[in-house]
């Protein structure tokens, strides 16, 4: 254990989400960077010069097939969105390759019930599940289990409307019906370290969503004529800056958030992740969701957020932040720290 030690390991992530600002970041750390990318997928990784190695696949779900070569380069994986949801949390966890990250956590953010679970437990606020839709006395937006980016959410004000609306998905089974929240969107982008004991917040975003953003583009009369249905599609994220006043809420927020996820995993969550909440008139956060990894809105700020300027001397995305974790980690001799 000496400083420099970290050269020995490498890192990889698969080719999309945020691949581009993860490899980026390790390389200003100084590690090497492979990418796992499908051969269609490429060019990015290529023109932007933050892969020191590309290994192609064919399809992601091959991924198995060549985590053989990782374990021979020593990478650690970088999981990200993409990566859980094209592998599966199943599949994750039985990676032999090493993994930044508790593996455990995946489990319990990608099944609904424990995620409510844990975000409860938490102390936070969320929107009220209607089980029976017959209950439903106020809006609600029904989202499908496993949708991709928010593809086919509608929103329902009675009963009746939400009968005639999922009509429309006969295929659809798997479905949460969610108090709808009227406030703004903010996704609170954290990171926490177990070498440091300290979370941080890195910065926060709002995503670009059509047609929901696009909607106040025509007046109500047009919308009710021409029959346009709220869809919640994302295409892209906003940078924000919020409140300074709220900054102290959103701290003990995610502290809450880290401290109970030591109660139901071992280790608990470490490395990056995100709140995903409304806020309402009053101030009132409504957290609808938690990635327990990085997401997409950091892509924002590869040359850092105003929040990062404040605590680093150098631009610090959250991709550079985790390489900074591994690499203090692996000069520490304490790299077990970092994997899971
Ligand atoms: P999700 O797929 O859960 O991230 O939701 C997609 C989008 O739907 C969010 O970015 C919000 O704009 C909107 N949304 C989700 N849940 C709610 C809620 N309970 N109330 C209001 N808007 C919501």
């Amino acid at each position: 254990m000496a400083q420099g030690d970290f050269k020995k390991y490498r890192i990889a992530t698969i080719g999309s989400h945020t691949a581009l600002q993860i490899l980026k970041g390790a390389k200003d750390e100084g590690f090497e960077t492979i990418v796992v990318c499908q051969k269609d997928q490429r060019k990015p990784y290529e023109s932007y010069r933050v892969a020191d190695e590309i290994i192609e696949i064919e399809k992601f779900k091959d991924f198995f097939e060549i985590e053989q070569q990782l374990i021979e380069r020593n990478a650690i994986i970088i999981p990200h969105g993409s990566f859980v949801s094209y592998l599966g949390p199943q599949r994750v966890q039985q990676l032999k390759a090493m993994h930044y990250g508790t593996k455990a956590i995946l489990e319990w953010e990608s099944d609904r019930t424990k995620e409510r679970e844990w975000l409860l437990n938490s102390d936070l606020r969320l929107p009220k599940i209607f089980k029976n839709p017959d209950d439903i006395d106020r809006p609600v937006i029904v989202k499908f289990h496993g949708a991709k980016g928010g593809l086919g959410y509608f929103i329902a004000n009675s009963p009746n409307e939400f009968k005639q609306r999922i009509d429309e998905y006969p295929e659809e089974k798997d479905y949460a019906i969610q108090e709808y929240i009227v406030g703004v969107p903010m996704y609170a982008h954290y990171f926490y370290s177990r070498l440091t004991g300290e979370l941080e917040i890195m910065s926060f975003d709002k995503r670009y969503e059509s047609n929901a953003d696009s909607i106040g583009r025509i007046a109500a009369k047009d919308q009710i004529d021409v029959g346009i249905k709220t869809s919640y599609t994302i295409t892209g994220n906003i940078p924000v800056v919020i409140r300074e006043s709220l900054l102290p809420q959103l701290f003990a927020m995610g502290e809450r958030v880290v401290e109970e996820s030591r109660k139901i995993t071992d280790g608990g969550l470490f490395g990056p992740f995100c709140l995903e909440m409304i806020i309402d008139k009053d101030l009132q956060f409504w957290v609808f969701e938690i990635s327990a990894r990085i997401v997409a809105g950091t892509n924002l700020y590869i040359k850092g957020s105003p929040y990062t300027d404040l605590r680093y001397d150098v631009p610090m995305s959250t991709g550079r932040r985790i390489a900074r974790d591994i690499k203090e980690a692996a000069d520490g001799g304490k790299i077990e720290e970092v994997l899971g």
